[in-house]
């Protein structure tokens, strides 16, 4: 039996802001292909590890790894190129461009054109060559958003729908790793299940490794193959979504949250 590849790992990770741990020695997989969910606590260091990946957060110590290169040290825009993309806690959508064009804004950043300039000089038009408008539908089409939609204004669409587009947008780079913080955030029981059907939809093509923020736990067993609990900086349990949900220490941790 081979052993499963893995495409973040993260090792003995420590990040310290002013001398109080953010994180301490904590260590993670997200395997190649699934779906990992990060739950826990408000304040539990969720983000923090999401901004070590990618980057823009220096630790203090440990190693992380994407597909076995060590990215550690890497500068932000490196580990994008090395396949991670990512989105935010609070996601910002350029309410008066297109849907479709908010999805191309993922590609400039990947050119690492200097965006606003861009805008400013409106070439973000001249530059709408075929085969970049192409990838950006390809994106909508994999998250599943009506194509009505994508010519409209990104202000005039659902929350649920403007996740949608936050996705197709850390998407249309082809990142093979994807960082969501919380990409559930404000929305409803029903809502949910629209960007639920996208994350499927995703884990089922195999070629995308997700690793999540959630606060949901029926959503999180629906969508992820393991769970990872932190709790004040710290890995309390990581399993199946089954071990994890029925651990005692995880059900302690989460009374009165
Ligand atoms: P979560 O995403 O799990 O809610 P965070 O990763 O945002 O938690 O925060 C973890 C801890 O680190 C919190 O105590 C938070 O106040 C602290 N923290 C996060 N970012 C910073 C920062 N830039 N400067 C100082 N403290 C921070
Ligand atoms: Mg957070």
């Amino acid at each position: 039996t081979r052993s499963p590849v893995a495409a973040v790992e993260v090792i003995d990770v420590d990040v310290t802001f002013a001398g109080v741990h953010a994180l301490r020695k904590v260590t993670d997989t997200l395997t190649a292909g699934r779906t990992h969910a990060l739950i826990g606590p408000n304040g539990a260091g969720k983000s923090t590890l999401i901004n070590a990946i990618t980057g823009i957060q220096p630790v203090a110590s440990g190693a992380i790894k994407v597909f076995g290169t060590d990215v550690t040290r890497l500068h932000p825009h490196a580990i994008r190129r090395a396949g991670v993309g990512r989105t935010f806690q609070n996601p910002s959508l350029v309410d008066d461009l297109s849907v479709l064009e908010n999805v191309r804004l993922g590609l400039f950043s990947e050119q690492q054109q200097p965006l606003v300039l861009d805008l400013l000089r409106g070439s973000l038009g001249r530059r709408s060559e075929a085969g970049a408008v192409a990838r950006c539908e390809d994106a909508l089409r994999q998250v599943g958003l009506a194509p009505s939609l994508w010519s409209q204004r990104a202000g005039g669409v659902s929350l649920a729908d403007r996740k949608l587009v936050d996705l197709a947008r850390a998407l249309v780079s082809q990142p093979r790793v994807l960082l969501l913080d919380e990409p559930t955030a404000g929305l409803g029981e029903d809502e949910m299940h629209v960007v639920e059907n996208a994350l499927l939809r995703l884990r089922s093509t195999g070629q995308v490794s997700i690793l999540l923020i959630a606060h949901h736990v029926a959503f999180v067993r629906r969508v992820a193959d393991s769970v990872t609990v932190l709790d004040a900086g710290e890995v309390l349990a990581s399993g199946s979504p089954d071990e994890v949900t029925n651990d005692s220490s995880v059900l302690e941790a989460f009374v009165g949250t």
